[in-house]
């Protein structure tokens, strides 16, 4: 039988659209788009070419977009970038980041740059605001806030004119992790109150190892890598032409989709909710839609059946996780943020891929491995 793919904040499977518009960067069209050749002049096209069209959809300029090699780099250039550029010596956060914002903000606070400031977060995953105004109010200057878009782990989201606008207030800079959330809503740049944003392809369809930082205008942000002068002098290394033209193309479908695909998943994502509910789970994160809709994170009473429900959902062929895949195996800083204890926590995730049907398999199996019975047509809980 299939396996059934329920891991898609982890990564998504490649389209098969944008493997094909990749395939000729990856064969004949091999050239290095610094090269003076035509090989390199075509390469360059295609980089140039992909960058238009995902500034188009984000109604931003090319200019203010940076290719990198995933959303990792793309948030490392972000925090590192600014706090050479502006002289920042104090960032506000959360302990609920993604690693790549929170053990880079460790790493700065170890090497004596910074102080990291913690902000509180409710038992839903959103950070008191009331706490930021305070911080942001006494006068610190040189301050610098980065707050996800969307948690990875339980799909919390945070609302970015909100934010951006009390960091606008008090003349903060602003970063937010949007690497949960860029293909998956529309965004116009023009717009929302951020400095800095940044994207990852293999979370909506495109290939692995090519991400990107957008930035404010006439920002100022410094370079954090020495080398050539890729990417506008913004980012040192020769660019991933095929993987930037794969996210440019995946980008496009999953703009062109959004309406389609965000509310087929969210039709399957409450088949799958209301039934585990049933099963005596409970939904973790935001009670109000303020969630990402890609993401269902669900907490089961720890039972000696239920200890070993994750396992048993990979033998029957359903991938899901604990929670981040970057952080297997250990204990979750988010679960313990939000106080959560005592509980199996399974993270969902979904794709425009998956189907009803496989959502009732899923919980034809959780059901069987908790209580020991399969659902039959008369006792269905979906
Ligand atoms: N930020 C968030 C919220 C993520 O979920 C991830 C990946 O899981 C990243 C950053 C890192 O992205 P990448 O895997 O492209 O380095």
């Amino acid at each position: 039988m299939k396996r059934i793919y329920l891991d898609n904040a982890a990564t998504t499977p490649i389209a098969p659209e944008v493997l094909e518009t990749m395939m000729p960067y990856l064969t004949e069209q091999f050239g290095n788009p610094s090269s003076p050749g035509q090989e390199g002049r075509m390469a360059r096209l295609a980089v140039e070419n992909a960058r238009k069209s995902i500034a188009k959809g984000l109604n931003t300029q090319p200019s203010q977009l940076i290719f990198t090699s995933c959303g990792t780099e793309a948030n490392n250039l972000a925090i590192r970038g600014l706090i050479k550029a502006k002289k920042i010596t104090r960032v506000i956060s959360t302990r609920i980041e993604h690693s790549s914002v929170y053990n880079t903000l460790c790493d700065l606070t170890w090497q004596g740059q910074i102080e990291f400031v913690q902000l509180s977060v409710d038992t839903e995953g959103r950070p008191d605001l009331k706490e930021l105004e305070t911080y942001l109010a006494d006068g610190h200057g040189h301050t610098m806030v980065s707050l996800m878009h969307a948690n990875n782990e339980i799909g919390t989201m945070i609302n970015l004119w909100e934010v951006g606008s009390i960091c606008a207030k008090y003349k903060a800079f602003f970063h937010s992790d949007t690497v949960q959330t860029m293909g998956h809503y529309p965004m116009d740049l023009s717009e929302i109150p951020v400095d800095l944003m940044t994207m990852s392809a293999h979370k909506f369809h495109g290939p692995k190892g090519v991400g990107m930082l957008w930035m404010r205008k006439d920002l100022g942000l410094q370079v954090i890598q020495t080398g050539g002068s890729h990417e506008n002098g913004m980012r040192a290394g020769t660019e991933n032409v095929a993987g930037i033209v794969g996210m440019a193309k995946a980008f496009e479908m999953a703009m062109q989709g959004y309406e389609k695909d965000s509310h087929h998943i969210q039709k399957i994502s409450t088949v799958l909710q209301d039934g585990m509910e049933k099963l005596g789970a409970i939904r973790h994160g935001s009670k109000d839609q303020n969630r990402l809709y890609t993401v269902l994170s669900m907490g089961f009473p720890d039972t000696e059946r239920s200890k070993h429900l994750l396992l048993e959902l990979d033998i029957a062929g359903i991938s899901v996780s604990a929670g981040s895949a970057c952080n297997s195996g250990k204990t979750s800083k988010v679960m313990a943020a939000i106080h959560v204890e005592q509980m199996v926590n399974i993270r969902f995730s979904f794709s425009r891929y998956n189907q009803l049907p496989q959502i009732h398999r899923v919980l034809d199996i959780i059901q069987y491995q908790l209580i020991g019975e399969s659902i039959t047509a008369e006792n269905s809980i979906v």
